[in-house]
């Protein structure tokens, strides 16, 4: 597309996504959520909605969504009731699904993310609601019928529903993984999008820059990965602005995302759809959040990570780099907190975290959870740099190997035993440097002449003669008061 074509135009999103809480059982009844069972084993008449049974909710799963309400700045719904949001599916059993439609519990509230430019911005929620998922169609090669597994039927989900206000597909992007690390953190979904435990609806618009009115929007559902995301709206945007240039108008439409064509086509209108006949599900009692019961649910609240994040840059002094990679997930910073309540010496800790740590852990495919370096160990090493005891060289390319695999031994006792302790002993380097001076009376006499290159020369030889143990910031010293 010309981009005098692409400028007139602005992308509007809005997602809506689906997030399955991690409870052990399911919304209305104590079927297991376990993924990857045999078809239809997790499953009880309550999950089928046979005629006279009755849902009974489970609390945690208000709890997970409060949690979630609570970490995006929400208001929580102190007073609330179910709704039947009536359709008919062959992966709905009962005919309508149980979902909140006046009464979500969290309102408003926002995700803070990153722009690409620099800065940030709190991108606006609108609500987030309690629902639960819908079966599974299955077309089988080679079978005639659709198969159906209810497994999903009843497992609890939150909807979190963002106000049209995001610009493009980086934004997109970043709201979707903030809201992944989120749920991770508070250990409420395992944010795991190919499994389908969190899903994405985009909702997407363009319009002229600067006019008032939002456009029709399409609605691409169910998109799988972050790629995705993006791979859609790249997809819509082109596809509405050619039909608005070739005067045609945008149908409000749900659209299906095809994953290897990355194209998306058109599922069913919307004017066509939209009567969900909502009423108030008479099965189901009013939920009232006490305040006791707030409470107790906000002092089970972790650390968020953009607390830590910013934690990390104003308290630690730490570049958005690092912060950023240290909050990245809950059990990385974990291991950081501990290390920095040991050694004050952030950055160092960083650099370590980043460095050594990280291609470690790559190398051998663990995650820090599986760790076995203690950060109380991990900051004797540390130390050991800092005090000029060890060179940092030494220290991540053999000490540190070390120390991982010999769970026993100090930092220190194994930099003696690998004989990696520098010297900084002035006496010993000293008459080293005095040797050396004696040794080369040509080239001192240069580098009194102003070849001051010569140090390394120097520095080398001094180096060599001490194995490579001499400190290198007291041998320079030395031989520059040596040397006049
Ligand atoms: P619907 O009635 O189609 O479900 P909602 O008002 O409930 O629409 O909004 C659903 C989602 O669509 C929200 O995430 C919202 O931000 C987004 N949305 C609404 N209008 C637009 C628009 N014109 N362009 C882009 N996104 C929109
Ligand atoms: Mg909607």
């Amino acid at each position: 597309m010309k981009k005098e074509i692409r400028d007139k135009y602005e992308v509007v999103i809005g997602l809506e996504i689906h997030a399955q809480l991690s409870t052990a059982s399911k919304i209305y009844y104590s079927d297991s959520t376990e993924f990857g069972n045999a078809p239809n084993t997790n499953i009880s008449a309550i999950t089928l909605g046979h005629p006279g049974t009755l849902p009974i909710l489970n609390k945690k799963v208000v709890e997970y969504a409060i949690k979630m309400g609570l970490a995006c700045n929400c208001d929580i719904t102190r007073e609330m009731i179910f709704d039947r949001k009536n359709y008919f599916y062959p992966d709905l059993p009962k005919g309508y699904q149980i979902t909140q439609d006046r009464t979500p519990i969290c309102v408003g509230g926002e995700i803070p993310i990153n722009l690409k430019e620099g800065g940030e911005r709190a991108i606006k929620l609108n609500r987030i609601h309690i629902e639960e998922d819908a079966g599974k169609s299955m077309h089988l090669a080679g079978e005639a019928d659709t198969l159906v597994d209810y497994n999903r039927a009843g497992v609890p989900l939150i909807e979190i529903v963002t106000e049209p206000v995001i610009k493009d597909a980086y934004e997109a992007q970043t709201v979707l993984s903030e809201i992944r690390k989120l749920v991770r953190y508070l250990e409420i979904c395992d944010g795991n999008m190919e499994e389908g435990s969190m899903r994405c609806d985009v909702n997407i618009s363009v319009r002229t820059v600067g006019a008032k009115e939002l456009g029709k929007k399409a609605e691409v559902k169910n998109l799988n990965s972050i790629r995705n995301v993006q791979r859609a709206i790249d997809f819509e945007t082109k596809r509405q602005i050619e039909a608005l240039e070739a005067g045609e108008e945008i149908d409000s439409e749900t659209r299906n995302f095809d994953d290897v064509t990355g194209i998306t086509t058109g599922m069913r209108t919307k004017e066509a759809l939209n009567d969900y006949r909502y009423f108030p599900d008479p099965d189901l009692s009013p939920v009232h959040v006490s305040e006791e019961w707030l409470n107790s649910i906000k002092s089970t609240m972790p650390a968020l990570p953009r607390e830590l994040y910013h934690k990390y840059i104003k308290e630690y002094g730490l570049p958005e780099l690092d912060a950023l990679v240290l909050t990245d997930t809950k059990e990385l910073a974990t291991y950081f907190e501990e290390l920095s309540s040991i050694t004050k010496n952030y950055k160092a800790s960083s650099n370590w975290m980043m460095g050594p740590v990280k291609s470690y852990l790559n190398d051998s495919s663990i995650k820090i959870e599986d760790f076995t370096l203690s950060p109380n160990r991990l900051a004797e090493l540390i130390k050991l740099v800092e005090d000029n005891k060890v060179s940092f060289s030494a220290a991540s390319q053999k000490l540190f190997a070390a120390l991982v695999a010999e769970e026993s031994k100090s930092a220190l006792h194994l930099a003696e035993e690998m004989n990696l302790m520098q010297d900084s002993d002035t006496d010993t380097l000293g008459e080293l440097a005095d040797a050396i001076v004696a040794e080369f009376p040509d080239k001192v006499l240069a580098y009194q002449k102003g070849h001051k290159g010569l140090l390394g020369m120097f520095m080398g030889e001094l180096m060599k003669r001490s194995n490579g143990k001499a400190d290198p910031k007291v041998a320079n010293e030395l031989l520059r008061q040596k040397l006049g």
